[in-house]
């Protein structure tokens, strides 16, 4: 549930500052600290999973919320007409450097296809 050693666990409970932008009892979307866009998002659960390798189907109403929350903060936040991205990097391939898992929201510019 809480791993001490997980800076986004301690995001989540609040341990250690962050531009937090939405929070349920699910999910918490903050500003990612070095952002690769105009908006640049993370979205975890609050529950720790280390990576989406680490999911089980008990996670899936966490999943829709993560996933309707991204949605929301697009539309709210005004970059969903133009489109967005929303990404997991899963294992040292896809560059994960936090293992909790967290979604990227990147909005407000064209992003590249394929990724680098
Ligand atoms: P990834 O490389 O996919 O694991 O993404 C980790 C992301 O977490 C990177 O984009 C980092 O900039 C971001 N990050 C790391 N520490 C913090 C923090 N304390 N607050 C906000 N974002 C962070
Ligand atoms: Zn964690």
């Amino acid at each position: 549930m809480f791993d001490e050693n997980c800076v986004f666990c301690k995001i989540a409970a609040g341990q250690i500052p962050s531009k937090i932008v939405y929070q349920d009892d699910d999910v918490v979307a903050f500003e990612d600290i070095n952002p690769q866009a105009p908006h640049h998002l993370l979205l975890i659960p609050r529950r720790h999973v280390a990576s989406m390798a680490d999911l089980t189907a008990e996670d899936g109403p966490m999943l829709v919320s993560l996933f309707t929350t991204a949605t929301k903060l697009a539309r709210d936040l005004g970059f969903d007409k133009g489109g967005y991205r929303f990404v997991t990097n899963v294992g040292p391939d896809a560059g994960q450097s936090v293992f909790h898992l967290h979604f990227h929201l990147l909005g407000g510019r064209k992003f590249a296809w394929p990724p680098g």
